[in-house]
Formats: C-alpha cells, sequence, structure tokens
C-alpha cells in the first residue's frame, strides 16, 4: 500500500471540511477575544496568590470570562478541581439532595460516573449511598436522538437534575451539537422550570459556534485538560451556568458561606488564560486530525462515526478496526509518534472502573490530557477505537502514517 498517496488522497476530499472549520475558528476566537476585552484582562491577572486566595483578580476574572463564552451569569473555574469526572461530581453534589432523583437522558452516562452515582461497584460516598436515585432514558431514532415524549414521560415529582452527555464517549452513539439538545431542554423547562438541566460538555467546547448554555442548559462541565484548557492549562475543570446552579455548586466545592470566594492559586492563572485563548485553534487542530483519520480509514473501507463530512459535536473519531490485532498495531503506531513516551508500547490491560481490558496511546505533555493526540480501545467487539486531540495537525497527520506504517508491518493492511 502506497500510505502516502492515501493520505493526499484522503487530504484532498477533506479539503472543503478543514475550510468550513477555519471558519468557526476565526468566529470563536473573535469571541474569546470579545471576553477578553470585555473583563480588561491584563498581565496583572498573571499574578499568584497564596492562603485564602480572598480577592484574586485573576482567578474571579477567569470565571467571568468563562461565564462570557457560554452565555451563562457565572462560573467556576478552578485547577483545584481534579478532573472532569471531580467537576461532574461536584456538580451533582451540589445541586441533587437526599430523596432527589437523578435522570440521564442520554442513555448509559461515561464510565466513570458510574461510580459516581452508585452504579457500579460500591464507593463511599457516593449518590445512591446518600438517598439519591437514578433512571435513565435511552437515546432514540439509532441514538441520534434524545427521546424528548420519553423525557417528559420519566420525569418524577422529585425529579431534580437532568444530565444529558454531549459527547459519546465509549459507546456506538451520536454526540450532540447544543441546537440538538434544545427542544429537549425547553420540553423540560416548559413543565418543570426548577428541574436544574447539567450538560457533561466534556470534548464539545468551541466545537460550534455556541455551547449548550447558549440553548437553555443550567450548567455546562468540563474538563481543563480537554477543548477549553487549549492544551496548555495544567489541569482543573469548569462549570458554567445560572447564577442558582452555581450558587448552589460553589457551597460544595469550597464550604457554604465561602463559595468562591477562597482557593488560591500560587502558580499563576496565565496558562489557563493562554489555553483559553488557543483553544479555538487547537479544537481545530485536533477535528482537522479526525477528519483526516476517518476519511483516511473509509477509503481503507472501515466503518467511521462521524463520517469525515458528517457534522461534529465533539473531538472524538470512533474507528471501527473489526479486529484485536488491527486495532493494538493502530494503537501502538500512535504511541510511537508521541513527542513523550514514543518508546513505551502499549498493550491492553485491567483499568480500574472499566469493565473489558482498555488500550491506550498517550504521549501528552500534560499528564493524561486527551486534548493532545490519543487513542483509546476497550478490547471487545466490534474493536472500536476511540482517537482524539492532536496540539498540531501535522502531528496528527505523522501519527496517522505512523499508524499505519505500524498495521502495515504486522500485516493487518495492504
Ligand atoms: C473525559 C470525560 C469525562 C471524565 O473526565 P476525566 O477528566 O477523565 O475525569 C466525563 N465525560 C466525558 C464525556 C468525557 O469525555
Amino acid at each position: 500500500m502506497d500510505i502516502h498517496a492515501l493520505i493526499a488522497k484522503a487530504e484532498q476530499d477533506c479539503a472543503p471540511v478543514f475550510a468550513a472549520l477555519e471558519e468557526t475558528e476565526i468566529k470563536n476566537t473573535r469571541r474569546v477575544l470579545d471576553a477578553f476585552r470585555a473583563e480588561d484582562i491584563a498581565a496583572r491577572h498573571f499574578a499568584p496568590t497564596t492562603g485564602y486566595g480572598y480577592d484574586d483578580i485573576g482567578r474571579d476574572a477567569l470565571e467571568r470570562v468563562f461565564a462570557r463564552l457560554f452565555g451563562a451569569e457565572s462560573a467556576i473555574v478552578r485547577p483545584a478541581i481534579a478532573c472532569g469526572t471531580a467537576a461532574l461530581s461536584l456538580c451533582l453534589f451540589g445541586l441533587l439532595l437526599p430523596g432527589d432523583e437523578l435522570l440521564s437522558v442520554t442513555g448509559t452516562p461515561y464510565d466513570t460516573m458510574e461510580t459516581v452515582i452508585g452504579l457500579s461497584g460500591n464507593a463511599p460516598g457516593n449518590l445512591k449511598e446518600m438517598g439519591v436515585s437514578y433512571a435513565q432514558v435511552e437515546m432514540t431514532e439509532n441514538q441520534t436522538k434524545i427521546d424528548v415524549p420519553g423525557v417528559l414521560a420519566a420525569l418524577k415529582p422529585n425529579t431534580r437534575v437532568i444530565l444529558i452527555q454531549r459527547s459519546r464517549g465509549y459507546a456506538w452513539r451520536a454526540s450532540l451539537r447544543p441546537e440538538e439538545m434544545q427542544e429537549a431542554m425547553q420540553a423540560v423547562h416548559a413543565v418543570r422550570p426548577d428541574i436544574f438541566i447539567m450538560v457533561d460538555n466534556c470534548y464539545g467546547e468551541f466545537i460550534c459556534e455556541n455551547e449548550p448554555t447558549h440553548f437553555g442548559a443550567d450548567v455546562c462541565v468540563g474538563s481543563l485538560i480537554k477543548n477549553a484548557g487549549g492544551g496548555l492549562a495544567p489541569t482543573g475543570a469548569y462549570l458554567a451556568g445560572t447564577k442558582r446552579a452555581i450558587e448552589r455548586i460553589e457551597a460544595r466545592l469550597t464550604a457554604p458561606g465561602l463559595g468562591r470566594e477562597v482557593g488560591s492559586c500560587a502558580a499563576s492563572y496565565q496558562p489557563f488564560y493562554q489555553g483559553l485563548f488557543m483553544a479555538p485553534h487547537t479544537v481545530t487542530q485536533a477535528l482537522k486530525t479526525a477528519i483526516l483519520a476517518a476519511r483516511t480509514f473509509e477509503l481503507l473501507g472501515m466503518k467511521t462515526t462521524p463520517a469525515f463530512d458528517a457534522p461534529r459535536a465533539d473531538i472524538i473519531q470512533a474507528i471501527e478496526m473489526g479486529d484485536p490485532q488491527k486495532l493494538i498495531a493502530f494503537v501502538q503506531g500512535i504511541q510511537a509518534a508521541s513527542p513523550i513516551d514514543a518508546s513505551a508500547v502499549p498493550e491492553p490491560w485491567d483499568m480500574p472502573g472499566y469493565t473489558d481490558q482498555v488500550i491506550m496511546a498517550a504521549g501528552t505533555f500534560v499528564g493524561g490530557a486527551s486534548i493532545e493526540l490519543s487513542a483509546d480501545a476497550p478490547m471487545r467487539e466490534p474493536f472500536t477505537v476511540y482517537l482524539q486531540g492532536g496540539l498540531t495537525y501535522a502531528h496528527g497527520k505523522i501519527a496517522l502514517i505512523s499508524a499505519l506504517e505500524s498495521m502495515e508491518r504486522k500485516g493487518n493492511v495492504s
């Protein structure tokens, strides 16, 4: 197989799709610049703070910038929130009280949420132990839409929070664009304005020109080592939403009565600001990488979701390898082209929190950051690999070539 000719053909096919992405990048970069300008961001916002962090202007202004970008009243943006799961958990514990019900309307949530809710395992302090019940509604029309009548029928007097997961995660379902959540969010709020609608927005930021909060979500939650950190934020997570929602959540973040008034950062918020500035560009680089991979494997006759030219709602590209050896060779090829840990050879292993063995490629500057090029797959039929990230398209392209070479060496493609 002539790998370079294949990539060249795929790239040619992708050209119009790439052009549309660059339009979105310009609009989103302008939105970020407008938010920075509105908050008059300056070098003084990069000064470190210690102790309680009262009057930390860098922290407060960063939270206002996020609120503006999400069309939200308020936001929490903190390096101290360990990861996306921690932010989602914080949100749930902020909004739910004993006796309340959580309703997921996009089927089974992301794997790590199962232990938070108490669907699997028996981790002390989970929602179930606190007396919060759980129900879910599956997506409809071949897993592409929220089942609005189904959601309305599932509402109970004690339904307090509705969870919408934007990204497909490790499931073969469609990811949702913000406007595709609008009908369900409006229908719920029309009959039950008291219900909090939270969106797990992980992997979704800056794909579109707006976010779920622009369409009626009460709160959007995401990780800063994914899209919104632009590849530069070293850790942390954000929550943006209504004052009513954020007020409850910030009481759990620190303590009731303290809320967002405390929390220092002895380093600097500079990489968070710069990462946010970079995010529309970085996300575009990751999307171009995903789209090139999709087209390349489509040309090889493999099944992909989304297709290279389909509308996107997140940075994840699923490719059905159909064979465990092909899958392993692909993941190893991605690792071999990483800037960090290129000599590591990934193998399937029993990762805590996951039912099947998992194989992962991640050679990242920020530990585990999946806005950087990474690939992961549960070792189960039909051996689908999930590819995401890429700080630069050039790296994405080189890694794809490396993956194809690895597959070819093992006799997996011809
Ligand atoms: C990554 C992710 C999470 C969890 O985030 P972590 O930072 O890994 O804890 C939750 N939901 C979705 C859809 C994700 O992609």
